[in-house]
This record gives structure tokens, sequence and C-alpha cells, in this order.
């Protein structure tokens, strides 16, 4: 299984050797808010944290980590220009999958900004983009999102809109992203979605930071899955193919 949503350097080796456990054996982690970082410094090591020292520590378990990088928003106080002139070069390194995490938290003007010149930067330089969308008023900012990566002509293609419950999901998939369920929902309302628009294009993950996280979240949705009849090839799309599709990682 391959988890596209994590933030591992949250986690302790222990969690790492549960999601080897229960067979994840991809996980991507992303850059975000850890700490609100002051300067272009700041965040600039905690991107090489993740290339550096994070990919490492999955191989006692013989866990894969990939990276995104990117500027969460509201992440950096200051001297974002500078991070996003040296962004390209650093999508350059070789673990390096992604640009994430970015996105919309309240859906500002500067967020906005922030949003596209990042989906510009992924377009030009041929990556992914995995994109927030935040807790409240999702059909709205979701609907923003989808306006951002039109406007900078983004191929939808290469993103994964996430974080989706069962009022945004439709839309997304409608409009050519695929749809990032992030299993906090519960299996309940995941499920329902799975009911609604089939698992094309769908992909789980379990957004495991530092808050109350689940190393077991996929292999949990797998087996729920199995326990109500979906099939194999169904559970495979959902829990690895369609995300390996999105970071075309085949
Ligand atoms: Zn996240």
């Amino acid at each position: 299984m391959l988890d596209p949503h994590t933030h591992v350097d949250r986690r302790g080796d222990d969690d790492l050797e549960l999601l080897a456990l229960s067979g994840v054996e991809t996980v991507l982690t992303l850059a975000h808010d850890p700490a609100p970082f002051s300067e272009p410094a700041s965040i600039l090591d905690h991107f090489h944290q993740l290339t550096g020292r994070e990919t490492k520590r999955g191989g006692p378990t013989g866990l894969e980590v990939l990276v995104a990088i990117g500027v969460y928003p509201g992440a950096l106080k200051s001297g974002v220009d500078e991070v996003l002139e040296r962004l390209p070069r650093l999508l350059a390194a070789p673990p390096v999958t992604a640009v994430g995490e970015i996105g919309l938290s309240r859906g500002t003007p500067g967020e906005e900004r922030l949003l596209g010149a990042q989906m510009e930067i992924a377009r030009d330089e041929g990556y992914p983009c995995v994109v927030h969308t935040p807790h409240d008023g999702k059909p709205g900012v979701v609907e923003q999102v989808l306006n951002v990566a039109d406007e900078r002509s983004v191929d939808p293609t290469r993103l994964i809109v996430d974080h989706l419950d069962a009022s945004s999901v439709g839309d997304v998939l409608a409009a050519g992203p695929y749809a990032g369920v992030t299993l906090k929902i519960g299996l309940d309302e995941t499920l329902s979605i799975l009911e609604e628009h089939g698992t094309e294009r769908i992909t789980f993950n379990s957004d495991l930071n530092s808050g109350f996280s689940d190393p077991m979240a996929l292999s949990r949705a797998a087996l729920e899955m199995r326990r109500r009849g979906f099939s194999e090839k169904e559970i495979e799309a959902v829990t690895d193919t369609n995300a390996r599709e999105a970071l075309n990682l085949d």
C-alpha cells in the first residue's frame, strides 16, 4: 500500500514500523507547519530535514519514504518569494516526488496567490501537487482551489485535492483531479463516498501527524472494505494504485 499524505517527521520509529507491519510499503511525507517559520532559512531547514534524515528512517523496516516540499498556507511569516525562487532547484533532489502540502486554509487572497505560484512551479517543473483543504467551509474552498488551478492552466490530473468529505468529492472528481480522502473522517463516511462515486481517482490517506492519527488507517480501511464486499481490485485502487498514478510512480 501507499499512503500519500503523512508527516512522519512528527512520529517515532515505532510508528514507522507499524506502518510497515500493516502493509504500507511507501509513504509520501509532506512539508507542513510543525511550527510557524519566521524566515526562509527555517523552512528551508525543514525541507532539508525531510529530504535528508526522514527518507533514511524507513530503512530498518523497508518502508520507502518519498517527500513533497512546498509552503503550507500561513506557514512562513516572511520572505516567501525567496523560497519560491529556490523551489525549482530543490524539487530536483531525488526523493522529492511532489509539491506539497500546499493549499488554502482560510482562502484569503494572499493564500490564493501562494497556491497559484506553487501550482505554476509544479506545472513548469513537471511535478504533481498535494493540496490541503480546511475542515470548515470545505465546498467553497474546494471551488477556489479548482479555480486557481484552472487560471494557472494546471493539468487537473496532476493534482490530489485532499481532506475531502462526502460533500466535496463529487465536485473534485467532476473537475478532473484525484480526490484525497483522509481516513480521520471515519470509515462509514469514507465507504459511503465509494458507494456513491466508485473507486476511480479516489485515494485514501492517514494524514499521520502529531495529533490523533492512526498508522494502521489504510489497513483498517482495507479490512472494512473486504468485510463489506468490495473487490481486491477496488481495495488496491484506493490504498495504492490510484496514488501511484497520481504521483506518476510507475
Ligand atoms: Zn497534512
